[in-house]
């Protein structure tokens, strides 16, 4: 096998309906395009192959939209592709995101038969109202069923999504959610809080509550801000008795298994994306496909030429590696740093880093930097200061 890592992801930009909140590249899709879709994204995964013939394959991501949308004999063929035409690791961890509502007995057979070992299930909340509100098309019954036959059917790996921060909601709904997810002990918990997104319904009703929000007015709909980080320290304080460790600024894991895809993409191993609008990151050029479903299906698309490109330069490449590395607890190693960059972090971030040290948002030891407790509360003042101007 080869030395080089990479990881791959595959896009199933298709949904039962479109959420309220929710501006990824999605959208609803009847079964003929569906098909039509996933013969693209094989003929993709043959043609695009040969630019990782160097790589070993560690992990393999099917993101959407909803890819548990898809008949289950389309991910076993897509995995077949895969499988195919590049160096899968063994033990590569193999993701499907999953919502509750789309997810079959015979689905999670022929996740079992193409190798998937980890899903991941958006429920966003336990309380029905509440996802009624984000127009969720499922309720928290039907994600207890789906999480039921998971387990049944043997998957010992499984992540649920959850949203706070949501219009009307209160502390105690957002613990609610929490103890009862708690309750089926998934072995990862990726908690975000919602954000109001332009060009979403959710922006049109709740657009200028967070505008008010923003300018320290108390919005009417939305938490406010400090109940916000009062949800975030209840999440960290709940899961930490629960036996779950945070590693990253919005993810609980047990100890074991954090999610590799996710570490990946913190630490700038290079990935393929592959599918609608997906994006790239090989030999430090980041790549991406186009957004249009139309010009994507015509399957013209899929040679480099095509593609639109991004060179990173050096001060780019530091500003990633600092802006991602610190969204995990355990920060950022100042050996790699040195090693990626051939220049030691003091001498591009001394100053930085010695004021965000005086002011206890960031910590220093064992030759790493990480984000004090009061460096998460602040992550985005914190992170901006390492743009290099
Ligand atoms: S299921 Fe996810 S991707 Fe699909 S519309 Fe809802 S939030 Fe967006």
């Amino acid at each position: 096998m080869p030395s080089k890592e990479l990881e791959l992801y595959l896009h199933i930009p298709f949904c039962v309906r479109k959420c309220d909140y929710c501006d990824f590249l999605s959208m609803p899709a009847d079964e003929d395009l569906r098909r039509h879709y996933v013969d693209c994204l094989i003929e993709e995964i043959k043609q695009k192959a040969a630019l990782c013939s160097e790589y070993r394959v560690t992990s393999v991501f099917f993101g959407g939209g909803t890819p548990s949308i898809l008949p289950g004999v389309q991910i076993w063929e897509l995995m077949e592709a895969l499988q195919r035409n590049f160096k899968i690791c063994e033990d590569a961890e193999v993701t499907v995101e999953c919502n509750p509502g789309t997810l079959t007995r015979q689905k999670l057979i022929y996740y079992k038969m193409a190798g998937v070992n980890r899903l991941s299930i958006g429920l966003q909340s336990a309380n029905n109202q509440e996802l009624q509100r984000l127009g969720r098309i499922h309720t928290y019954e039907e994600f207890l069923d789906s999480f039921g036959q998971a387990r049944a059917m043997g998957f010992k790996n499984i992540n649920v999504d959850l949203m706070s921060a949501l219009p009307g909601q209160k502390q105690e709904d957002w613990i609610d959610t929490l103890n009862k997810v708690l309750a089926v002990r998934p072995e990862h918990i990726s908690a975000y809080s919602l954000m109001v997104e332009e060009g979403t319904p959710f922006y049109d009703q709740y657009g200028e509550d967070e505008r008010r929000r923003e300018q320290g007015e108390p919005p009417l709909y939305l938490p406010s801000e400090e109940m916000e980080r009062e949800m975030y320290l209840i999440t960290q304080e709940l899961l930490r008795n629960k036996g779950y460790v945070r590693y990253e600024i919005s993810n609980y894991t047990f100890p074991g298994r954090e999610c590799r895809h996710n570490i990946g993409y913190w630490k700038l191993i290079p990935y393929l994306g592959l599918g609608l609008g997906s994006s790239s990151f090989l030999e430090e050029v980041r790549f991406s496909n186009t957004k249009n479903l139309k010009t994507y299906l015509s399957g013209e698309n899929f040679s480099q030429e095509d593609c639109a490109y991004v060179f990173l330069d050096k001060r780019q490449r530091m500003e990633e590696f600092m802006f991602l590395g610190l969204r995990m607890m355990e920060g950022i190693s100042r050996s790699v740093f040195q090693q990626m960059f051939g220049i030691k972090l003091e001498a591009v971030y001394g100053n930085v880093l010695e004021q965000l040290q005086q002011q206890g948002l960031l910590k220093q030891q064992e030759g790493r930097v990480a984000l004090t407790e009061a460096g998460i509360s602040v992550s985005n003042y914190v992170l901006s200061e390492f743009l290099l101007l």
